[in-house]
């Protein structure tokens, strides 16, 4: 996809920019209500938009209608968005399953990390954050799928049961900062009930690490559910970009 489909001050930029301001208006709408039904404010919850697959005009477009937050899912097309992006005042989420021969490119550019979900992987990211002079913020992703035979999970994540020692790790590596907590609703699986069980993860994980205090859970399905549960950051793609053509995840 060309990171250009139309010009600037074209017809169709603005066609784009009036269809990402009435979905972004949705979206808010669907925030407010789940924080008025949960009792919380507005203010407690960031909202990233999971741009992946779509074009850094986008990024733009979203940029001026205020949003601050980016949410990617793969090195190299982030990397590039970023660069293309550089100018404007973002924070940027690396939301995606993550390989160790990327950490190297993913420490320059994502200031906290969603994904980490193994003990190999914070000793990969903190060496290169160091030598990038970087501190970047880690969360610890959270595997709510039934467990496998295995004791795998194929969509990534800590089991339950590994989520303080990896906390305890990446708090005391150096280059990174654990933020606190990330995980996707299982598939087909009640999200309510899964988000509860994060928010459990999530409050163990503080009790030990107080300023770990992120829990990013919820996307266009299900922020609803994540926002009763205590999400802090929620990762919305679909509602606001509309449907990808390519199944990426
Ligand atoms: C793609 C993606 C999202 C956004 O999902 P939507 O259903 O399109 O809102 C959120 N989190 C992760 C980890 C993703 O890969």
């Amino acid at each position: 996809m060309s990171s250009h489909p139309y010009g600037t001050g074209t017809v169709a930029e603005a066609e784009r920019r009036e269809e990402l301001a009435s979905a972004l208006a949705r979206v808010e709408q669907r925030i407010e209500e789940a924080c008025r039904a949960a009792g919380r404010r507005r203010s407690e919850i960031t909202l990233i938009a999971v741009t992946k697959t779509y074009p850094a005009s986008d990024i733009r477009l979203l940029a001026g209608l205020g949003v601050t937050d980016i949410g990617e899912n793969r090195d190299q097309e982030a990397s590039a968005k970023v660069a293309e992006c550089a100018d404007l005042d973002l924070t940027w989420h690396f939301i995606g399953q993550l390989q160790t021969n990327k950490a190297r490119s993913v420490v320059r550019y994502a200031d906290l990390i969603h994904s980490v979900d193994r003990s190999r992987l914070v000793t990969v990211l903190s060496r290169e954050a160091v030598r990038a002079g970087r501190e970047v913020g880690c969360l610890v992703q959270v595997s709510l799928d039934p467990p496998t035979p295995e004791g795998t999970s194929g969509r990534g994540g800590a089991r339950p049961e590994e989520v303080l020692d990896l906390a305890g790790q990446i708090a005391a590596a150096e280059g990174l900062r654990l933020r606190g907590v990330m995980a996707v609703a299982p598939l087909g699986g009640d999200p309510a009930e899964a988000f509860a069980r994060l928010r459990e993860i999530a409050r163990a994980v503080q009790a030990e690490h107080p300023d770990a205090g992120i829990i990013s859970a919820g996307m266009s399905g299900d922020l609803a559910e994540a926002i009763a549960c205590g999400a802090t950051h929620v990762r919305i793609g679909t509602a606001l970009l509309g449907r990808r053509k390519t199944f990426v995840r």
